[in-house]
């Protein structure tokens, strides 16, 4: 697992100052309440470090793809996260807790984009997610899945209601 700490001394001293910063983290699952997302890719990011004046900004982006299961047909299928990162780091992490506004500390003259990056991608996770936006679920009836196979919950009484109709033209023709 490769970390996300970035050693900021040389942006530390002079507001203005900045630099770029790119990493990768590797996240295996996460627990959505009784559903366990499993991620195919490590969670990309990058973007750029700006001293701020009163703190490091992180700006930037990520990108990942988890393994999500249809709420509808529950079948697996791919889906690719992405979005912005934007987040605070400061050494005075405390005077911002007071205001009630989410910061990260600068610890050491380090900034660690982990629980940051940890925290977007969860909240970009959907909770009820579809493998497509039409998705046909599953027959409450007969249980398959009606993006893949056919059933014939539904055809059946057209096909009752079809065959008397044949009978009704086979009499007509009889008679
Ligand atoms: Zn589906
Ligand atoms: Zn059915």
């Amino acid at each position: 697992m490769t970390d996300l700490k970035y050693e900021i001394s040389d942006i530390l001293e002079q507001a203005g100052d900045e630099k770029e910063f790119f990493g990768s983290i590797d996240i295996d699952s996460i627990m959505m309440g009784e559903r366990e997302v499993e991620f195919k890719n490590p969670v990309i990011i990058k973007g750029v470090l700006k001293n701020v004046g009163h703190g490091i900004l992180a700006e930037g982006k990520y990108q990942t793809m988890i393994i999500n299961e249809c709420s509808r047909c529950l079948d697996q299928f791919d889906q690719e996260l992405i979005g912005d990162l934007e987040e605070l780091f400061v050494s005075d992490k405390e005077k911002y807790d007071k205001e009630d506004r989410e910061v990260f500390p600068i610890t050491n003259r380090t900034i660690d984009l982990e629980p940051a990056v940890y925290q977007l991608v969860v909240t970009e996770i959907p909770f009820k997610p579809l493998c497509k936006s039409d998705c046909s679920g599953i027959c409450p009836t007969c249980g398959k899945n009606l993006n893949k196979e056919t059933h014939d919950c539904k055809e059946e009484s057209i096909d009752i209601r079809m065959s008397k109709l044949k009978d009704i033209f086979k009499k007509s023709e009889e008679g």
